[in-house]
């Protein structure tokens, strides 16, 4: 297989010469880190007091952890390490949980998030040849403008196009034969469920990748875009608090996404302890930044669940890959005392094939019980047919997903277009239970 590369001396260094770039790096950063009201308390209060308290990079698990309520407090200039006339760019995350986050970025902060947007970019195949539909939001929100630099970057064509709008959406790729799309998953079904309405069929128009990112989708996602669309997907994982897009994305092999180890730390934690675990297990990633100089962010806790491939990849990159997320630490939902996390769901069902693009969860309480029913699209055909199958098609999901979830939910299945839609990160679960 022809590997592309973007840099590819320092995204095949071998792994003791990438330690000794994260050492230097992370001196660095702590040194940073000290000028911020927020870091000199928090390193001071564990005897951190200079880069050379540093000494080697097990030290990182003498710094303190950092959280997303940890930057809420610091709002909005506790975690500014520069004077704020060499700041560039301000963005936000979405606040899916709650308040938003402000990140700050210098000229070569956004020069250096750029590059390693080009190096993702290029390690999935795709090149300057390529026409790049932005279809992730503009605006505060990282994950539009972070891409956009990256693929001009690589001198791809890019259409800024932003989310939404999606009649627009289709006849810009027909009109400028796009090649290359960058969208969440649960958007990108949506469009393809579009499809016939507007006259087009997938294998017509000329994509052939999308990066698809910012929220949570199962193998069985991807391998349904893939055959929707007659494309390759490639995961796409990033967050505004460490840069936004780009910490790790997929390569041409696609077997999880390489995580850039020049400019992250990367540790997996078990979120109850604290400690961490070894590669191949699953627990919490923990993020630290090594190039960042307006707001340098150390050992980030990202609520996300994954684990780390031991072994490396076939591309012969060294930086080592993170998996698909498989969680996050605060989506979990309890119903009646189990655990269920809406990746669970998803991968079940987007297995069965009746079942078309999109699904809800739903959370209520029934008495002192907690009530799940999960609310499927299923292709409009089905419909025509007789009662007893879609009665035989609910009873079938129903037990596909009391397999891997234990509990026994209601299953509604609804016509396509019925459920809610959204443009950029879909909300899934809707959890009526009253809160106490
Ligand atoms: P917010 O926390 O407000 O959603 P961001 O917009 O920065 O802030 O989103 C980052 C989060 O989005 C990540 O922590 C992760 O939970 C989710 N995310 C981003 N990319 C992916 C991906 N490829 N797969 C799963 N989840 C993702
Ligand atoms: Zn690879």
């Amino acid at each position: 297989m022809d590997i592309p590369f973007w840099s590819k001396e320092i995204e095949t260094l071998d792994r003791a010469s990438l330690q000794a770039i994260q050492l230097e790096r992370l001196r660095d950063m702590v040194s940073w880190a000290l000028k911020t009201p927020f870091y000199s308390k928090k390193l001071s209060y564990v005897g951190i007091r200079s880069p050379e308290d540093i000494r080697d990079l097990r030290d990182l698990e003498r710094i303190p952890f950092t959280t997303k309520d940890d930057l809420r407090r610091s709002f909005p200039k506790g975690l500014l390490a520069v004077e704020m006339t060499e700041v560039v760019r301000i963005h936000s995350s979405s606040g899916t949980t709650g308040i938003p986050t402000v990140i700050y970025y210098t000229r070569d902060d956004v020069d250096r998030w750029t590059d390693l947007l080009a190096r993702s970019i290029v390690a999935t195949g795709a090149s300057a040849q390529d026409i790049f539909q932005n279809m992730m939001s503009y605006g505060l929100f990282t994950g539009g403008l972070g891409l956009h630099y990256g693929a001009e970057r690589v001198g791809m064509a890019v259409i800024p196009i932003g989310g939404g709008n999606t009649k627009r959406q289709i006849q810009t790729m027909k009109d400028f034969e796009t090649t290359v799309l960058h969208v969440t998953p649960s958007y990108l079904l949506h469009i393809h469920s579009q499809f016939e309405a507007e006259g087009v069929k997938a294998g017509d128009l000329a994509l052939r990748r999308a990066f698809i990112g910012a929220e949570p989708h199962s193998e069985n996602t991807r391998r349904k875009i893939d055959d929707l669309l007659h494309i390759q997907a490639f995961n796409s994982y990033g967050l505004s608090e460490l840069n936004g897009p780009g910490v790790a994305f997929e390569c041409v092999c696609r077997k999880d996404m390489h995580l850039w180890e020049d400019a992250y730390v990367v540790e997996i934690i078990d979120p109850a302890t604290g400690r961490s675990v070894e590669d191949g297990q699953e627990g919490e990633v923990v993020l630290t930044n090594l190039i960042r100089r307006a707001m340098p962010i150390l050992r980030y806790r990202t609520r996300d669940l994954a684990f780390l491939h031991p072994e490396p990849c076939e591309c012969g990159r060294t930086h080592r890959r993170l998996s698909r997320i498989l969680g996050r630490t605060d989506d979990m939902l309890i119903i009646n005392g189990v655990n269920v996390f809406p990746s669970q769901i998803e991968e079940k069902i987007m297995k069965v094939p009746e079942v078309a693009t999109n699904y809800q969860i739903h959370v209520d309480k029934k008495g002192a019980l907690d009530r799940l029913t999960v609310k499927v699209e299923i292709y409009p055909k089905l419909f025509l047919g007789d009662v007893a199958k879609l009665e035989a098609l609910r009873a079938r999901i129903r037990e596909e997903l009391r397999s891997s979830i234990v509990i026994s939910p209601n299953v509604e299945l609804h016509e396509p277009g019925s459920l809610p839609v959204s443009e950029g990160k879909a909300k899934r679960v809707v959890d009526e239970r009253p809160k106490d």
